[in-house]
């Protein structure tokens, strides 16, 4: 089955030195990565022709300009990543789609640079790698981005970076605190903050993506509403439960989680229409993505939606 990918990364010349993550302790693997990183021709096209990959929606791979201390370096780094990869979709418009990046550290900024990205340059939306200098995506200071999102109709993938400190249940323990689990408990703490600190309430048309099945949240729904009742000490109306909120605001991708029983669970959980399939190249393995999704017991017509119809309504393909 054609398949449209949408957690896929590359990196800018600019950018490859110091601002790409190393989650790996090797050599060998994170060579091979900054290689397919920096690739636009042979080796992602003959992999995405292999695998059935029609069409993947590139990102610059965190933490990008969010990793860059100078805020005005940020910025100029995050047009002209973008001015980069608008370059390479214009070589192949048929298979490379693009997520504008954004320098998070100034909302404004980033909100203007989001509208060209979309209007100019012909983006489907930005991706986010997660918290910026320790600033979270709920704060006062994005309401104006999130404006700008709304108005614009595309979504946000809210995509892991790495966590603002160094919490004491990860001492001693550095490989919890990367894309083992760390990752997750960032992502999906960020993603709560946008439920509970009533930005997804105050944008109801803004779209947001998560990666990863969800980052475990198809799996907590039926808790989240129950403990926020309890918290609250009182019953909260329907659409006003967290799970209702997730359910119309939020939807996933398969991004390395290639297991047919959380598939199964995130699109009971979410719905048909909320689960979209893709890789995470090129960390991820995509022939074992895609013998996944082909494989997965789900249905045909919902194999469709969640290989290549729910992204083409969500990002306009
Ligand atoms: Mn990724």
């Amino acid at each position: 089955m054609r398949k449209i990918a949408l957690e896929e990364h590359f990196t800018t010349p600019e950018l490859a030195k110091n601002y790409v993550a190393r989650p790996t302790q090797s050599d060998a693997l994170f060579a091979d990565v900054e290689r397919r990183l920096a690739d636009f021709d042979e080796l992602r096209l003959e992999m995405m022709d292999k695998t059935g990959i029609e069409m993947m929606v590139l990102s610059v791979t965190t933490p990008g300009v969010q990793g860059v201390s100078d805020s005005r370096e940020a910025i100029r780094l995050a047009r002209s990543a973008n001015d980069f990869l608008a370059r390479e979709v214009q070589k192949r418009p048929d298979r490379y789609a693009g997520f504008a990046h954004l320098a998070m550290q100034d909302a404004e900024v980033a909100a203007t640079e989001l509208e060209r990205s979309v209007r100019e340059l012909g983006f489907r939306g930005a991706l986010i790698n997660g918290q910026t200098n320790g600033h979270y995506l709920d704060e006062d200071q994005y309401v104006p981005f999130w404006e700008r999102v709304q108005e614009l109709d595309v979504p946000i993938y809210l995509h892991p970076g790495k966590m603002a400190d160094h919490p004491a249940m990860f001492a001693h323990r550095p490989e919890l605190g990367g894309p083992i689990w760390g990752w997750t408990a960032e992502t999906a703490a960020h993603a709560l903050r946008l439920v509970f600190g009533g930005t997804l309430t105050r944008f109801p048309k803004v779209r947001v993506i998560l990666g990863h099945m969800g980052e475990t949240l198809p799996f907590l729904l039926w808790r989240l509403d129950s403990r926020r009742e309890f918290d609250l000490g009182e019953k909260l109306a329907p659409d006003a439960r967290p799970s209702a909120i997730i359910r119309r605001s939020i939807a996933i991708t398969t991004s390395g989680v290639c297991d047919p029983v959380a598939l199964a669970a995130a699109i009971q959980a979410l719905g048909e229409d909320n689960v979209m399939f893709s890789v995470d190249y090129p960390y991820e393995d995509p022939q074992i993505a895609a013998d996944f999704i082909e494989s997965a017991p789900i249905g045909e017509k919902v194999r469709a939606k969640v290989c290549h119809g729910n992204a083409e309504r969500l990002l306009r393909l």
